[in-house]
């Protein structure tokens, strides 16, 4: 499907610039923009999979061979797979972006049945995102001219000077009805675009106008840092639009995913193990300048469950190593209700969950104005486990003074304790409730357990979590199965190198089914001997395997190291082959052996000397593989 794709699409952009752009692309560098990666030995990475939820990783990266390949759920392929999954982008929008990162031209040709066009076809994300980046340029020379006098001392006012301003790329968005829509269909973009990215919206007259008028302007990046969006802030009283206006959905804005600061913030909490959820704009500058760099916001939503997805990549959240997230909240009401709608949200980051409560509701920004720096970095280090601050919460709202009050604190707060994934942590927050309450253990023991086992926590609560099976992959148990695998490596790994000697051995030589349909894909893709190696030939032999098994098999052996320090060889290669065939061979030795067993010698003279003459063959052939496989070519 893959490689069909490519031929379709090299009507568009040249061969030799799709090849370059592979070349030329480093796949752990693109992958670790979305994915924490972590030496896996043998040369290869691994992290937790963009494509599937798990806990520990099995998303492998190979450097040398340029390919990723997931053995939970079997998603693979090189770079441009990569971002068409991981981006929702097309083949064409990959190459360009990939193109764009490694500095390469790329040439467009022109398919000769279809119309001439006036200029190359580009993927649409690539156009928008040049929109945007123009539309920072331009708001951006805004903010130094005089109409912009409110938003610099807004800025001003908040503690952020021209280098931070600069920093973060804030603009002013002037007054004027098209002033950023005219600049940009000066440069080339058209009406639909504008329109699609969000920057300018039909006006009643059926003229273009633009969204963002007389404000203070964001961009926002995603964590690649291409800007894709902007946040505007209401400057002027008479405007009378919401204090905060974002970019709507587009193909390349989804507020669901957005976050915020994650461009800049993301190495530091891939290192850290943590990050540092706060609410605005300002929160997140104010944070970054006050040396608490994790910090990332979302962008007029509230934080959810795509967020944790984004997140956990860059965390590297799993049983290995636990990644921390930490919200802050000014203490108001909607703080809180956030704070304990992520208590309900995602369980597995209950543990991992802290909430920091500002002092004097006020936001990270509000405090390093009022306190400085350190009031920040204070706030962060002060936080505070979420079940904790869930109970208390909960408590707070009854009056423990009366037995009714404690009673009906106790009823409400036991479910909270009850869900607590981390059961050994259970009868710690058992005893801490009691303590809060003024009560006896036992009953808020017992009224742990009632919600534990209820009717609603039931099923799903004492049940073993579902688990997802794995691809079924023969066991690596016998050295038969062992050296099976290690010629199939070899052959998608090095086809340049063992392709010949690979293609000579047969697939009846090998035994386990799911070996026998991958060494028949290697045919089915004309031979590892006519393969030049890379992703295409593995994405080639994976087309061509019919067998489910065998195919997910393929991109695992396509990044599993081979089993020899250093570079294969000639001599590496011819050894596994013979050990191959020489496993096949004294197979078949046994098998006539028992057969020969079984004719009588004398009544079936011809055909017992027909197997016996074969039976010497095969013996003459096993010698010769056996000092092959020992070593000598
Ligand atoms: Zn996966």
């Amino acid at each position: 499907m893959y490689a069909e794709e490519v031929a379709v699409m090299a009507g568009r952009i040249r061969d030799e610039d799709i090849a370059l752009v592979r070349e030329r692309t480093a796949i752990a560098d693109v992958i670790s923009e979305v994915v924490t990666l972590k030496s896996a030995g043998g040369g290869n990475l691994k992290g937790l999979c963009p494509f599937h939820d798990e806990k520990s990783p099995s998303f492998n990266v190979s450097p040398a061979r340029n390919v990723f390949y997931c053995f939970g759920c079997g998603v693979g392929g090189d770079a441009i797979k990569f971002l068409m999954d991981a981006e929702h982008l097309s083949f064409v929008e990959s190459v360009e972006r990939l193109a764009a990162r490694a500095g390469i031209q790329l040439r467009y040709v022109e398919d000769d049945r279809s119309a001439p066009r006036t200029r190359p076809q580009q993927g649409q994300r690539q156009r928008l995102v040049a929109a945007h980046a123009a539309a920072v340029d331009f708001y951006r020379a805004q903010l130094t001219t005089a109409g912009a006098r409110p938003a610099r001392e807004f800025l001003a006012g908040r503690g952020f000077d021209r280098a931070a301003a600069e920093r973060y790329g804030c603009g002013f968005a002037p007054d004027g009805w098209d002033l950023l829509t005219k600049h940009l269909r000066q440069q080339g973009f058209t009406h639909d675009e504008l329109v699609t990215a969000g920057l300018s919206r039909p006006a009643r007259s059926g003229s273009l106008i633009d969204r963002f008028r007389r404000r203070l302007m964001w961009p926002i990046r995603d964590i690649t840092g291409d800007v894709i969006g902007f946040g505007a802030r209401k400057l002027f009283d008479d405007d009378d639009g919401p204090k905060y206006l974002n970019t709507p959905e587009t193909p390349i804005y989804k507020k669901s995913h957005v976050l915020y600061g994650i461009d800049q913030a993301k190495r530091e909490i891939a290192k850290q193990g943590k990050v540092v959820v706060v609410e605005g704009y300002t929160d997140v500058m104010a944070c970054h300048l006050a040396d608490v760099p994790t910090a990332v916001a979302t962008c007029g939503t509230a934080f959810g469950g795509d967020h944790i997805s984004v997140l956990r990549r860059v965390l590297f959240d799993s049983d290995e190593r636990a990644g921390e997230i930490i919200f802050t909240f000014d203490g108001d009401a909607a703080g809180q209700k956030a704070a304990l709608r992520a208590f309900e949200d995602d369980q597995r980051f209950v543990g991992r969950t802290f909430i920091a409560v500002s002092p004097d509701n006020m936001d990270p920004c509000e405090l390093r104005l009022a306190k400085g720096d350190l009031a920040v970095r204070d706030l962060v280090a002060r936080r505070e486990p979420l079940v904790d601050f869930a109970l208390r919460h909960v408590i707070s709202r009854f009056d423990l003074d009366t037995v009714d009050g404690r009673v009906e604190a106790m009823r409400r707060a036991a479910p909270l304790v009850a869900k607590i994934k981390d059961r050994e942590k259970r009868p710690e927050y058992v005893r801490k409730l009691a303590g809060d309450l003024g009560m006896e253990i036992e009953p808020v023991q017992r009224a742990v357990l009632n919600a534990a086992h209820g009717p609603q926590a039931g099923g799903a609560a004492s049940g073993a979590p579902a688990r997802r099976p794995g691809p079924a992959t023969p066991a690596v148990d016998s050295p038969r199965s062992m050296v099976e695998r290690e010629a199939l490596k070899l052959a998608l790994q090095e086809p340049v190198l063992a392709g010949p000697m690979f293609d000579a051995v047969e697939a009846t030589d090998y035994q386990h089914p799911v070996h026998v349909a991958v060494r028949a894909a290697v045919a089915a893709a004309g031979g590892a001997s006519t393969a030049t190696g890379g992703a295409v030939w593995i994405e080639r032999v994976r087309d061509a395997c019919d067998d489910l098994a065998g195919q997910a098999l393929v991109g695992e052996l396509a990044v599993e190291p081979l089993r020899i320090d250093g570079e294969p060889d000639p001599r590496y290669v011819s050894i596994t082959m013979a050990r191959l065939q020489w496993s096949s061979v004294t197979g078949r030795i046994r098998d006539l052996k028992s057969k020969i067993q079984r004719v009588n010698p004398v009544s079936n003279k011809d055909e017992y000397f027909a197997l016996f003459g074969e039976l010497l063959s095969l013996e003459q052939h096993a010698r010769a593989l056996r000092e092959q496989a020992a070593g000598g070519l």
